[in-house]
């Protein structure tokens, strides 16, 4: 096999850790060993593994049928569905299109968008805004809409042209100003002014609401969602909200655009929105949006995209127990998230106080912890010596799964995680970053 963003030269010398099963918030390897999923395997995982209500639903849609196509054809889950996330998104998104995972349905957004305008008359419209240090998936249009060099500069000549809106990053900034206040307030108009100079010939603007995840965890400053929805509205451009990493209750909402009233015009859903279970997206857009794609066949309005997969009937199966199992657990009832949001931030407060740690970040159960070499002067360790990954290495000794973006750790456990286990995944990754950076 080929392996996603791995170096196979040093993987294929020592033979990769290997999962055979799992259960609740564990993983188990293929000698039995138990490790805390410490990063919901890749953010996607909610409830926990193996969950009764889901495996019940899993197993009963299979007795029904495991795949039919949505290309001419409909089932009742995918239905019920697009009902129930109408339902529950932010007010205005009346439609959903399916496909099978979170770049995709960057893909589709985008697509949408542009066509939008096109069958608007606005043909001058071909741009899209974006912070400099998105990421929106790995497909060529969303590595388009991406900004994290790492990741996406090699591309650079396939990529199609996109306005660079600086992520107002508070830790890391390029201003001349040690006032958090005067740092935010320039970069609240900074975007604004990028905004006004494209509004002519910009489809839309897209953004990783409140916390941008594979950028290192960097969290928005207060407001900043807002203050963009209500930008691209008075100049009126599209707002493309991807929730794909954020969205189904990593921040304590259902969706991260509920805590500042936002209501985007096309919104974009992966990772968690089965559960964790299977592959699947959406992207929900405007009835405005949905309206102008009607008309005639003979008009060639239709939006002529889809996947043979799209809607997958087991997929929905999985992701409609995941919405019956938020709604039967109360997952983020205040009770119940709470506690664990409050564990999680002391966990979180302590962790800030290591030497090599520069800066810790996070909303709800979703964050990261960046290791510095010198917190002074907040001088990353060189690239080459990944102290990041020797972290995870270490915590996985501990019983801890872990997966680090360059030198910042991730610490992302399911939402079904309980006190106790909070208490096994900061001991572990305490005890991972004193050993490795005191070494
Ligand atoms: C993971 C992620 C994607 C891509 O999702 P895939 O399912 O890996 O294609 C897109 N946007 C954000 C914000 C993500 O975190």
């Amino acid at each position: 096999m080929w392996y996603p963003f791995t170096q196979m030269q040093e993987f294929t010398d020592h033979s990769p850790l290997t999962i055979t099963a799992a259960q609740g918030c564990w993983l188990e390897d293929v000698q039995g060993k138990r490790y805390l999923d410490g990063v919901s395997s890749l953010w996607a995982n909610v409830h926990g593994h193996r969950h009764p209500v889901i495996d019940k639903a899993l197993q009963e849609q299979i007795n029904r049928v495991a795949h039919s196509t949505m290309l001419g054809l409909s089932h009742p889950g995918g239905i019920e569905l697009a009902r129930q996330l109408v339902q529950l998104a932010p007010a205005g998104l009346s439609r959903v299109f399916y496909s099978d995972s979170g770049a995709t349905s960057v893909e589709i957004a985008l697509k949408m968008a542009y066509q939008y305008w096109q069958l608007q008359g606005e043909t001058r419209r071909h741009k899209f805004l974006k912070l400099s240090e998105a990421y929106h998936g790995d497909t060529i249009g969303a590595v388009s809409l991406g900004g994290m060099d790492l990741f996406h500069e090699r591309f650079g000549r396939l990529l199609f042209e996109t306005i660079k809106v600086p992520t107002p990053h508070t830790y890391r900034h390029p201003f001349e100003s040690d006032d958090e206040k005067d740092v935010i307030k320039r970069y609240f108009a900074v975007c604004e002014e990028l905004i006004r100079a494209h509004a002519d010939e910009a489809c839309g603007f897209i953004v990783e609401p409140l916390i941008q995840g594979a950028a290192g965890m960097i969290v928005h400053p207060s407001g900043y969602l807002k203050h963009l929805r209500d930008l691209t509205r008075k100049h009126n451009m599209l707002f493309i909200v991807d929730e794909v990493a954020v969205g189904f209750g990593r921040t304590g909402r259902m969706f991260a655009s509920e805590w500042e009233d936002v209501s985007p015009d096309l919104l974009c859903l992966g990772k968690g929105i089965t559960g964790g279970y299977l592959p699947l997206a959406a992207t929900l857009a405007s009835e405005e949006i949905f309206a102008a794609f009607l008309g005639d066949y003979k008009e060639l309005k239709t939006f002529f995209h889809g996947h043979t997969y799209t809607g997958n009937p087991l997929a929905c199966a999985a992701a409609l127990a995941s919405l019956e199992v938020f709604a039967e657990e109360k997952t983020l009832d205040e009770t119940v998230f709470g506690p664990k949001a409050e564990k999680y931030s002391a966990g979180m407060r302590h962790l800030a106080k290591l030497d090599h740690v520069g800066s810790v970040r996070y909303r709800g159960l979703m964050g990261g912890v960046e290791l510095v070499r010198d917190k002074e002067s907040k001088a990353p360790y060189p690239f080459e010596e990944r102290l990041g990954y020797q972290v995870i290495l270490e915590a996985r000794k501990n019983g801890v799964m872990l997966r680090p973006l360059g030198d910042v750790i991730v610490l992302m456990p399911p939402l079904a995680v309980s006190l106790e286990e909070l208490d096994i995944l900061f001991a572990a990754t305490e005890a991972a970053i004193i050993k490795v950076t005191e070494s």
